[in-house]
């Protein structure tokens, strides 16, 4: 039995929590939502008010929080000084394990600060949305030492499938960032035949016919198809109730954006697809899946 002080129980850390201690895990909950926190109760997470007190009885502190800054904060304290973080409160070789998505400098940073602290860090952001969370079937994608790795994969074999260890600390994240900004493009491209196809008079299943057998396959057409009919459970057949919300997707992309900068990476076709998605999530949808952007491609007209 590991004891894990869980940081941030949201849409994802609430059914994550939930896994660990349905598998015989001690957890210690923290969120700053009391409705989060008594979701975690009922699932049989030990809710604490003292984060750092609880730090010390911890073997591994796990964040999934919204952001990196707030990654930081939690690992150095506030800003203000007004509280210690819990670098300085955890037992030495205490293990963070960041499952948030954030920032690959972001990443490497927290990683470095956990290190100077006497402490081991590990990225490991997830794919798979809250079903996955819920089902404890997420991907995660490993940023640690060979043996970091190896003490974290038995709490990530709880709440994932398929866990792969990418490198050292921030590869995780990196592979995160370099997959999402395929998912990106890809259901621009995707939305972008189908319209085409139905100015040139294909009809939806033909062309998705085609194309699922064909070299333009792809995760955005044969699951998160943006056409309601060939892919009976796909957003589109549901108004583009999320699924994965456009909000998130101009996250992750706004931080491939960082990464392309960062590292001198052109990347014409990812900033292309930020600026789309940041457009998209400035209105409704924000909070429709990403999928629904075929609506914006089909209505804007081109001179011809
Ligand atoms: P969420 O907003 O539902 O959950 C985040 C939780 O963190 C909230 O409950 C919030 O109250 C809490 N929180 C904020 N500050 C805190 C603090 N200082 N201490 C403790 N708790 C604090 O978000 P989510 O959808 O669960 O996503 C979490 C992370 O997982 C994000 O980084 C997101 O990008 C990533 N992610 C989400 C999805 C998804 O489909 N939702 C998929 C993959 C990855």
């Amino acid at each position: 039995m590991t004891t894990v002080l869980f940081l941030g129980l949201g849409h994802m850390g609430g059914p994550m929590a939930a896994n660990l201690v349905a598998a015989g895990h001690r957890v210690l909950g923290f969120d700053v939502v009391p409705a989060a926190l008594e979701a975690a109760r009922t699932a049989g997470v030990e809710v604490v008010a003292d984060t750092v007190a609880a730090a010390a009885e911890a073997d591994v502190v796990l964040t999934m929080l919204p952001n990196g800054a707030l990654v930081h904060e939690v690992y150095r304290g506030p800003a203000d000084g007004s509280a210690p973080g819990l670098l300085a409160a955890a037992r030495p070789g205490t293990v963070f394990l960041d499952c948030s998505t954030i920032d690959v400098a972001q990443a490497r940073e927290a990683a470095a600060m956990a290190e100077q602290a006497g402490m081991r860090a590990a990225d490991a952001p997830v794919s798979g949305g809250v079903v996955g969370a819920e089902a404890g079937t997420l991907a995660f994608m490993v940023g640690a030492s060979d043996e970091v790795f190896a003490e974290v994969l038995p709490l990530l074999e709880v709440m994932g499938r398929r866990i792969v260890h990418c490198g050292g600390p921030g590869l995780g994240q990196a592979a995160k960032v370099c997959n999402n900004m395929v998912l990106g493009i890809t259901q621009i491209a995707v939305a972008e035949a189908f319209v085409l196809g139905e100015r040139l008079g294909l009809e939806h299943q033909a062309l998705y016919d085609v194309m699922s057998e064909a070299s333009g396959q792809c995760w955005a057409l044969t699951t998160n198809c943006p056409v309601p009919g060939p892919v009976p459970g796909s957003p589109a057949n549901r108004g583009f109730q999320p699924g994965f919300a456009g909000a998130l997707m101009l996250k992750d992309l706004t931080l491939a954006l960082q990464a392309l900068d960062s590292q001198g990476v052109e990347g014409g076709l990812g900033r292309a697809a930020q600026a789309i998605y940041a457009e998209y999530a400035a209105g409704e949808g924000a909070g429709r899946d990403f999928s629904g952007i075929i609506e914006t491609i089909r209505a804007a007209e081109k001179e011809h």
